[in-house]
């Protein structure tokens, strides 16, 4: 006779790429207790948030998808944002995972007492859950930066995440302050259909030369006949992003060797003026700010409408922006490629772990987590995404898989008895974090930039050895690593 197993209730918070996931894997685990909260009025995460002109993913389309759930009719080969979001609403169809979202609604407050997370919503609704996962993504809240006089510009200013489709950009001039991977896909979009344009570069990019494809008929056509094709296609990407930029960023001598030759040849074939190229070229080592993978910027930044402006932005006037050496860049549309605040994760939230340890106390000094998915102090609680997960350069697709089996053997046991709540030791966290700290010389995040994969200790919130090492280490939960409770509050471990 089968053994009876517990079924635990679970919030999962957000309903992008990761959100979903969770919402598969619980459901396929036989979970039917689940609710996922989406503060946005649709699935999708980030590719519902970012609809600018020319959104796009610089990850190959067949290994962002999920591996489970190949998709063969990709357009091209780095997906535009909106077929992306498309694919994410029909897999979240498919699997029945949007009937299990409530939407426009966010997590307000979670406290977690008497052996469950009791939750609050900005509906003001409660819930009582076994679990909480936050899918909560990095880069969600917009980087507003702090501009003297930015809120008295007179014409339409907005974030790259908040994009103004209303706006008639005709006899317009656009300044677009930024060129991280956001701008370096807004610029062409905006240059190509002849708007002028006035860049506000803070710090130049290296530049990787994205190998664009538009796929033809014919492909998707022989993808349909034969869809292990693109499975196959997604893992030989995915090897390529292992072997060539996850090794390139931990500092690896061959990858860092050829990704340097690259990205120089990459300026110096693209920009023959020797003054503009010296404007474009970074003075920190390739990978140290994430690389932009990119095809047609460097072109962009040509064109006779585009100007690229290197003195620092002083204030912001209501008809444009006067830069350090005094000089006036007459404005109508102002955008912010300024990123995101990376440090946030599932926060703002009122995140209350066991004993009343609040998540701001805990994560005062740094944000703290346990092989990126769990912390000491906050038992069944989760995160997608989480503090030194191996993101960058990579598929968080592929990373969010890893993470969500890992959690869902943490859950099959809670299922199964073993315990009532888990979780980490703080040693072992201690000791994670140290190890991770003790590898960080030598990788490219240490070159001497200022990026957004930095903690507020200034140290990489990253992983600093190979995706091949991360993926063994995740396999399978160790159990001396967590303390583990019954509902008596006795530690089973300890
Ligand atoms: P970002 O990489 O953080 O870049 C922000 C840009 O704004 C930088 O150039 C920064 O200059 C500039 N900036 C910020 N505050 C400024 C200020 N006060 N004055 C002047 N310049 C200022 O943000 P992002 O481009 O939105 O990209 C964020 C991340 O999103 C990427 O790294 C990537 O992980 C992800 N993303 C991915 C894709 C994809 O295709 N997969 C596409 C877009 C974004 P400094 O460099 O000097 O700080």
């Amino acid at each position: 006779m089968e053994k009876q197993t517990r079924n635990p209730a679970v919030l999962v918070i957000g309903a992008g790429m990761s959100g979903i996931l969770l919402g598969i894997k619980l459901r396929e685990a036989g979970i039917t207790d689940i609710t996922i909260v989406e503060k946005g009025d649709g699935v999708g995460g980030t590719w519902r948030e970012n609809t600018y002109p020319g959104v796009s993913c610089d990850v190959p389309a067949h290994m962002y998808a999920y591996s489970f759930e190949p998709f063969v009719g990709w357009d091209d080969r780095f997906a535009e944002g909106a077929q992306i979001r498309q694919y994410f609403e029909q897999t979240a169809d498919k699997y029945g995972i949007t009937e299990l979202v409530r939407f426009n609604e966010e997590v307000t407050a979670a406290q977690y007492r008497d052996g469950r997370w009791q939750v609050t919503t900005s509906k003001g609704d409660a819930l009582s859950v076994d679990f909480i996962v936050a899918a909560t993504g990095i880069l969600h809240h917009p980087s507003v930066p702090d501009i003297p006089g930015l809120s008295d510009f007179a014409g339409t200013a907005f974030h790259t995440a908040r994009w103004d489709h209303k706006l008639d950009f005709s006899g317009k001039r656009v300044g677009v302050i930024g060129t991280g991977s956001t701008a370096a896909q807004v610029i062409p979009a905006l240059v190509n259909q002849g708007v002028p344009v006035s860049i506000f570069q803070r710090t130049p990019q290296w530049m990787f030369p994205r190998p664009d494809a538009h796929y033809s008929p014919l492909y998707k056509k022989t993808l349909a006949r034969l869809p292990f094709l693109a499975t196959l296609i997604g893992r030989l990407w995915a090897w390529y992003y292992a072997q060539m930029f996850a090794k390139m960023v931990i500092g690896k001598p061959l990858q860092f060797w050829i990704t340097d030759r690259i990205v120089r040849r990459n300026l110096e074939k693209a920009v023959a003026n020797p003054e503009l190229r010296a404007k474009l070229t970074p003075d920190y080592r390739v990978g140290c700010k994430r690389l932009v993978l990119a095809s047609d910027f460097f072109e962009a930044v040509q064109q006779p409408h585009c100007e690229l402006i290197t003195d620092d932005v002083d204030h912001v006037e209501p008809d444009g922006i006067v830069t350090r050496d005094g000089n006036k860049h007459p404005l109508d549309v102002l955008v912010l490629a300024t990123g995101f605040h990376h440090l946030n994760f599932m926060r703002p939230m009122d995140l209350t772990g066991r004993d009343g340890i609040h998540i701001e106390t805990a994560w005062q000094q740094q944000c703290l987590s346990y092989r990126s998915v769990t912390i000491p102090g906050f038992p069944n609680f989760f995160l997608m995404t989480g503090p030194n997960s191996p993101v960058g350069n990579f598929s968080v697709t592929r990373v969010a898989e890893v993470q969500a089996d890992y959690m869902m053997k943490l859950i099959r046991r809670w299922q199964q008895g073993e315990f009532d709540a888990i979780e980490p030791r703080p040693d072992a966290a201690d000791s994670f974090l140290s190890r991770i700290k003790a590898n960080m010389t030598g990788t490219v995040w240490t070159g001497g930039c200022q990026s957004w994969y930095l903690d507020p200790t200034g140290t990489p919130a990253l992983w600093p050895f190979t995706f091949g090492q991360w993926v063994e280490e995740m396999r399978e939960p160790n159990l001396a690593d967590f303390d583990v409770y019954r509902s008596t509050s006795v530690s089973v471990n300890s």
